[in-house]
């Protein structure tokens, strides 16, 4: 039987990966939790909302509309499910839950492009759990889907390109932006600056988002410890020191994120092998330079295998597909893979730069308090998993799991599993490769529970 290859994720990288295939005369079947393709970036709001494409999007407008319009032009030849989250795999076949009806039902594949994109890396701070802190994903996505903004006076916190381009968003948006809080310095962009040369109009709309804030009066400020969030019912103020001293700045809402974390469970649940990677800090799934990974027939595309961003995701997900064909025996243009490979090559010198210029803050774990909450589906401190490792031995991600049940509420330590490992690593004297990574479990994302229950016997 032939079966339909699969792709997983309507983003920049699973449409391009899409469009490939049907340029090649597959028919594959695309599947996205989300209602309307576009990814994260480029994220579309519901279907009766009228915002034009350059306020939604800024400066990626014409990219944006350009991916969008790929991907209506593909829906006949496309079997594409929107609101399909695929919550297992196992044996040649994915789990999907549809999302309106609440049913789930399997997707057979013999190939497969995963291309789940990212979302937020969280570090906790006293407070974090206040209603009115979001991630600064969530926050944009707010702003990008709703039209709705998460405060009246909004401080944005953490580090990261996306810390000052959501700035600029909400700011041109009306809304007030208190602050920037930035935990990387001034001389952390200057050493970057010759990686970061190497897309020089990437980095001119960086240089263009920061101007535009300090003209607009948003007070931006660099090498900071954030040290909490004050607040009872919802967040009020944020305090954090300055290198010289405390200060404290009022606000109604806080966005906060430390750059991405590639989602990767879907990967893990397929078998694909894992290897460190230094320079992103993440367990991440092995893929070879034209986007097969370690399992025959599964392929890799996109920020779910790495950071990279959305051109590169563009590229990796009409890579990913031109390798699936060939591996088909189908007849590709060889020459238009190689161009795609050195593209994505000489963007790894830029990505380089990205992370020389944001780096983590490497103290964060020696710093973070006992009474810290790390996970907040289970409300487990880092003092918690402080003593499990002094009193269970804990020295591994999944027996610090086993021991304290971080990372087994809802989110499946998608949220807290970046600083658990930080807390972790730093209190067995371990480095982060060492402590290894939470394994996968089904489901990746909540699905009601009466979903799994197998029906009685007649
Ligand atoms: C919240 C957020 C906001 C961002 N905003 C910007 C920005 O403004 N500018 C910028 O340059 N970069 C931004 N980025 C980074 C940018 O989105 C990525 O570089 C780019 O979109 C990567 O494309 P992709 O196709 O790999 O993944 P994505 O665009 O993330 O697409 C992945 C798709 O997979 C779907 N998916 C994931 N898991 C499943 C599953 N289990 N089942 C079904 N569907 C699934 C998702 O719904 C999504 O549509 C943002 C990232 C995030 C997480």
């Amino acid at each position: 039987m032939s079966l339909q290859p699969v792709i997983v994720g309507a983003g920049p990288a699973g449409v391009r990966a899409a469009q490939t295939l049907v340029a090649h005369g597959l028919r594959p079947v695309l599947l996205d939790e989300a209602a309307r393709a576009g990814g994260q970036i480029y994220r579309r709001p519901p279907e009766n909302f009228q915002r034009p494409a350059k306020v939604l999007y800024g400066f990626e407008a014409g990219r944006a509309s350009k991916l969008h319009a790929a991907a209506e032009n593909l829906l006949h030849s496309v079997d594409y499910h929107p609101d399909s989250l695929v919550w297992n795999a196992q044996g040649g076949a994915l789990d999907v839950m549809q999302g309106h009806s609440q049913t789930t039902h399997q997707q057979p594949y013999r190939q497969l492009i995963v291309a789940t994109g990212a979302t937020d890396g969280i570090l906790p701070v006293p407070g974090w759990t206040l209603p009115g802190v979001y991630s600064l994903g969530g926050a944009q996505v707010a702003l990008k889907f709703q039209g709705v903004a998460i405060g009246q006076r909004v401080v944005f916190m953490g580090t990261g390109p996306l810390l000052y381009l959501i700035a600029w968003q909400y700011a041109r948006a009306g809304v007030e932006v208190a602050a920037v809080l930035d935990t990387s310095r001034l001389s952390d962009q200057v050493a970057a600056l010759p990686g970061l040369l190497t897309q020089p109009a990437v980095l001119a709309k960086g240089l263009y988002f920061v101007a535009w804030l300090r003209a607009h009066g948003v007070a931006l400020h660099s090498g900071v410890r954030p040290l909490r969030l004050l607040g009872q019912a919802r967040v009020r103020a944020v305090v954090w020191h300055d290198g010289q001293q405390e200060r404290q700045l009022d606000c109604n809402a806080v966005g906060m994120g430390h750059a991405l974390r590639p989602e990767t469970q879907l990967a893990d649940l397929l078998g694909c092998r894992f290897t460190w990677e230094p320079q992103q800090r993440a367990h991440l799934p092995q893929r070879d330079a034209a986007g097969r990974s370690s399992v025959a027939g599964v392929y890799l595309a996109g920020d779910g295998a790495g950071i990279m961003g959305a051109d590169a995701a563009e590229w990796a997900g009409e890579l990913a597909a031109l390798t699936l064909l060939a591996d088909k025996g189908v007849s590709v243009d060889a020459a238009r893979a190689r161009w795609l490979q050195g593209k994505l090559k000489h963007l790894q010198r830029f990505r380089a730069g990205l992370e020389r210029a944001f780096p983590f803050p490497e103290n964060w774990a020696a710093q973070a308090p006992d009474e810290l909450v790390v996970c907040r589906c289970e409300h487990i401190t880092a003092g918690d998993l402080r003593r499990t490792v002094h009193e269970g031995g804990a020295k591994e991600m999944n027996r610090l799991k086993a021991l304290s049940r971080v990372g087994m509420g809802r989110c499946q330590g998608r949220m807290c599993g970046v600083a658990a490992a930080e807390i972790l690593a730093h209190a067995t004297g371990q480095s982060l490769e060492q402590v290894g990574r939470l394994r996968a479990q089904a489901p990746i994302k909540p699905i009601p529970i009466h979903l799994l229950q197998t029906p009685d016997p007649p």
